[in-house]
């Protein structure tokens, strides 16, 4: 069975599509909810007019009975116009009363019962005001009739129970309202935390992603500043052990012409058969050691030449770069540093992978000093100086220098250490020499070693020299 694998970089995009379409249902559920929020507003509104028509309904009725018994008492004829007045509302108001609910047939039926007793009602009253206090006798047994009908409670309590019905509607409403948001709330909520939560983890992959890329992209240029820096010293390394044999073999190709031209003179002494052909053989012996001393000679030059191909470059740039560099060795004991250079002489003219090189060979020795001790303290500070140069300070807090080798270490092949090479600091020098600078080391103030180099600036007219800054080692 093969099994699909997802790898950081293929559920990301996933993870931000299910946010957006999460999102988006978020929005959908809340729309909904909103335009329900309106259904239940305009719920309110329609028991509103509802409960509104009925009293209005019940206040028409008593202002009818009122002008019917204050026409019968008094004849008053306002109390007549009032009466037909409130008797055409009364019509009106339970048409209107009707509309409200007409969608709900049981209401339209109780509505219409209500419509034929307040009829009954009216009809009684207007048979009353129409008799008047002229013939009050026969009025009075409608009235007397009125009592035993009932109507108008019978139309109270028709209007009673309209209300009651209305208003349980309402509440029902309501409750089933608050029931179905209270639902959708949690469902909303939910998806609004399950959308936090991908958009989350998205982000969160992404970073690591983006992280990871930064990374190779770092290892990549570590790989091959490393790759540079070592073709660089690979040269640097064959040119100071040519230099130190053609010092070296310098001696005793001296010594071999002196000793050729010794014999020679004795053999020409001599009274030798052979004197001439032993002559002739020591003479080509001799050339060829001139030749052997020429070709040294042209080596030694060669070497002494010190070529650099120099551009306007950042210290600071260099001396990060090195850093970086060195700082992969030290990954198990990591080394607190403290990189102090004025920006105002941070350009230099010089060889920027050979200037690498000199940087990554200070660090890597004062790494190496440290490595046993607790405090691990590495500063690199720099000032403008005398004609045009810079002065590059990079000191640790290691045990300084070994008196035995203190004058010496800057001799190829000069070494305290068992797998050393002792080739570092003379290959430093011979670059630092040929950008016109110098090096030179001394113990640092509060103990360990502290190296100073000199190199050209590329403004030499822009600075000012600056009295050496006092090293927190
Ligand atoms: P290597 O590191 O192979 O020994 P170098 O030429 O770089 O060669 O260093 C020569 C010697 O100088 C070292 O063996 C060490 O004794 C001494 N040295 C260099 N840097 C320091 C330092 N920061 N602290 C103490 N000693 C140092």
């Amino acid at each position: 069975m093969t099994r699909k694998r997802f790898s950081n970089s293929t559920l990301a995009p996933w993870l931000l599509g299910a946010t957006l379409l999460l999102f988006i249902v978020i929005a959908g559920a809340l729309i909904l909810n909103l335009m329900r929020l309106r259904d239940s507003f305009s719920w309110v509104q329609h028991t509103n007019d509802a409960l509104l028509a009925i009293s209005g309904i019940q206040r028409e009725v008593l202002e009818a009975e009122t002008n019917e018994r204050g026409y019968l008492l008094t004849g008053i004829d306002s109390y007549r116009e009032n009466y037909n007045h409130t008797r055409d509302t009364l019509a009106s108001r339970l048409d209107s009363l009707r509309s409200i609910v007409t969608d709900n047939p049981e209401h339209v039926a109780r509505v219409d019962d209500l419509r034929q007793l307040i009829d009954m009602r009216t009809a009684q009253l207007g048979r009353v005001i129409e008799l008047g206090p002229e013939r009050v006798r026969e009025a009075l047994d409608i009235l007397e009739q009125a009592r035993t009908d009932r109507l108008t409670e019978r139309v109270e309590a028709s209007l009673s129970a309209l209300t009651r019905v209305e208003q349980a509607l309402l509440t029902e409403r309501m409750s089933r309202h608050d029931h179905e948001s209270l639902a959708a709330a949690l469902i909303t909520a939910c998806l609004l935390i399950l959308a936090v939560a991908s958009a989350a983890i998205a982000a969160f992959l992404l970073e690591h992603q983006r992280a990871a890329a930064r990374q190779q992209e770092a290892d990549q240029r570590l790989q091959s500043l490393q790759a540079e820096l070592m073709r660089v010293a690979r040269l640097s390394t064959m040119g100071e052990m040519s230099s130190a044999l053609a010092h070296e073999l310098n001696q005793p190709l001296g010594a071999i012409t002196n000793y050729v031209q010794g014999s020679r003179r004795l053999v020409e002494a001599s009274s030798h058969p052979d004197k001439a052909k032993i002559g002739a053989a020591l003479d080509k012996a001799a050339q060829q050691t001139l030749r052997a001393g020429a070709v040294i000679q042209r080596l030694r030059e060669f070497v002494g030449r010190g070529e650099t191909d120099k551009t306007v470059e950042s210290l600071r740039a260099i001396a990060e770069d090195a850093l970086a560099l060195a700082s992969v060795v030290t990954r198990d004991r990591p080394v607190d540093v403290a990189l102090t250079l004025d920006p105002a002489v941070d350009r230099v003219l010089v060889d920027k992978v050979q200037v690498q090189q000199v940087f990554l060979n200070l660090f890597r020795n004062a790494f190496e000093a440290m490595h046993e001790l607790p405090e691990r303290l590495l500063s690199i500070t720099s000032r403008a100086v005398e004609d045009g140069m810079i002065e590059v300070v990079v000191a640790d807090s290691g045990p300084g220098l070994d008196p035995q080798i203190a004058d010496r270490m800057f001799q190829p092949f000069e070494t305290t250490k068992a797998e050393g090479m002792g080739i570092g600091l003379s290959i430093s020098q011979t670059i630092i020499q040929a950008h016109g600078g110098s090096i030179n080391a001394e113990p640092a103030p509060a103990g360990g070693t502290m190296f100073r180099f000199t190199l050209p600036c590329a403004d030499p007219g822009a600075h000012e020299p600056r009295p050496a800054a006092v090293s927190v080692l």
